[in-house]
């Protein structure tokens, strides 16, 4: 009910504070599988300082919009793009997303009328989002023993309607990176862009690369790729929302451009789905990735990947699980070979565990954050020892 009077400051805190007691908290360690995680506390202070300013009016916050173009700038660095960036920032991984489809359909608006996009099946599902909403079929194609796309299952695919492909570096389930550079070649050949899925493996592949663990090519050094998407409020560790997508070609942008009469100056064109939004995610992502430089990600990436090392030891040693792929970054999809996995994520989720399934393959998600410390892993997989060793009659 929406009460006439209304309580005191203490009595609000508190009943919020008793409703809070249901949620998880990263501090405990829980949400292993979430790709969120606790915001560096810097971004916390700057988050709090800025609520108030909109970054869809950013004639009135002038200097929010020149930070806005400075984490762009960054970030394009980090994705090797050479030259000046053109995209927004957004809400996340999703909106990103459906900006690249809604560039892609635009920018084709004369070669067809009955746009299709080609996605491997292990896209993220905002793919489906943005083929629904916009009106864009969305053709799925399979991946390998490896769960990577199949460059000839996509070119196969591509026909007079196909107006772009989606890939990913580092996928929601197994964090895997597609043979882009592969693909990319297709794309240039068929003269259809390419969009790259960095949600998650923005902030984390530049790091594998630099610390020995294998990344590889997947960003604008690659030619063919058109657009990259990557979430500071993901492996970035910045508050909620923080999403950004990038285009080379500043006539993509210019595609998904609208203006808004009411407004003026920056404010009057808008790139992003949203119109007010928070420009305080953006800020402390600009603190965040001013503080820490590559070094500092460097370092969580690497405490990260020791984590992962370690919770591949504690399968090694439980022989009715198994990792469906070697990691490839932090994240790692477990197999069990006698009991369901609905069964262990329900006795899971009994012991209090929130935990994540993912379909392709079937397999329980564990996604190894900063706040996923040893002694959370241990925690878990003690639990999970006893419930996948334990067949139930
Ligand atoms: N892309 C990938 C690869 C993801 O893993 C996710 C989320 O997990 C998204 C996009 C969607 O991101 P968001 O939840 O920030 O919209």
């Amino acid at each position: 009910m929406f009460d006439e009077r209304g309580r005191s400051r203490e009595e609000v805190l508190e009943e919020l504070e008793r409703l809070l007691e249901a949620d998880s908290t990263y501090s405990s360690g829980h949400p292993v599988a979430s790709m969120s995680t606790i915001p560096h506390s810097l971004g916390v202070d700057v988050f709090a300082r800025t609520l108030e300013k909109n970054a869809g009016r950013l004639h009135t916050f002038q200097g929010s919009a020149r930070v806005e173009q400075e984490v762009l700038r960054m970030i394009a660095d980090l994705l090797n793009l050479k030259g000046e960036p053109h995209g927004t920032t957004t809400s996340g991984g999703t909106e990103s997303n459906i900006l690249a489809v809604l560039a892609f359909r635009e920018r084709a608006k004369r070669k067809t009328r009955s746009p299709e996009i080609i996605a491997p099946k292990t896209a993220h599902s905002s793919i489906d989002k943005a083929g629904w909403l916009l009106g864009v079929k969305v053709l799925r194609t399979r991946v390998d023993k490896q769960y990577r796309a199949v460059p000839a299952a996509i070119e196969k695919k591509i026909n007079d309607n196909t107006i772009g492909v989606v890939v990913t570096a580092g996928t929601t389930y197994l964090g895997q990176i597609d043979p882009i550079s592969e693909i990319a070649e297709i794309a240039q050949d068929h003269k259809i862009p390419l969009h790259v899925d960095a949600a998650f493996g923005g902030f984390v592949i530049p790091f594998l690369n630099e610390i020995g663990r294998g990344g590889q090519r997947f960003a604008f050094e690659v030619n063919g790729v058109t657009s990259v998407s990557t979430d500071p409020h993901k492996m970035g560790l910045a508050p909620i929302p923080a999403g950004t997508i990038i285009f080379r070609d500043p006539r993509y942008v210019k595609a998904i451009t609208r203006t808004v009469p009411y407004l003026r100056g920056e404010s009057s064109v808008q790139v992003s789905i949203l119109g007010t939004r928070p420009a305080a995610p953006i800020l402390a992502t600009w603190a965040i990735m001013k503080h820490l430089g590559r070094e500092g990600y460097r370092t969580v990436v690497e405490s990260c990947m020791k984590h992962t090392d370690h919770i591949m030891e504690r399968l090694h040693q439980n022989p009715m699980l198994h990792a469906a792929i070697e990691p490839v970054m932090n994240i790692v999809g477990i197999e069990s070979r006698e009991v369901p996995l609905d069964t262990i994520i329900r006795r899971m989720e009994q012991k209090g565990w929130r935990m994540a399934a993912s379909p392709l393959p079937p397999t329980l998600r564990i996604v190894v954050m900063p706040h996923v410390t040893m002694g959370a892993i241990n925690a878990f997989f003690n639990d999970l020892d006893e419930i996948s060793m334990t067949i139930p009659p």
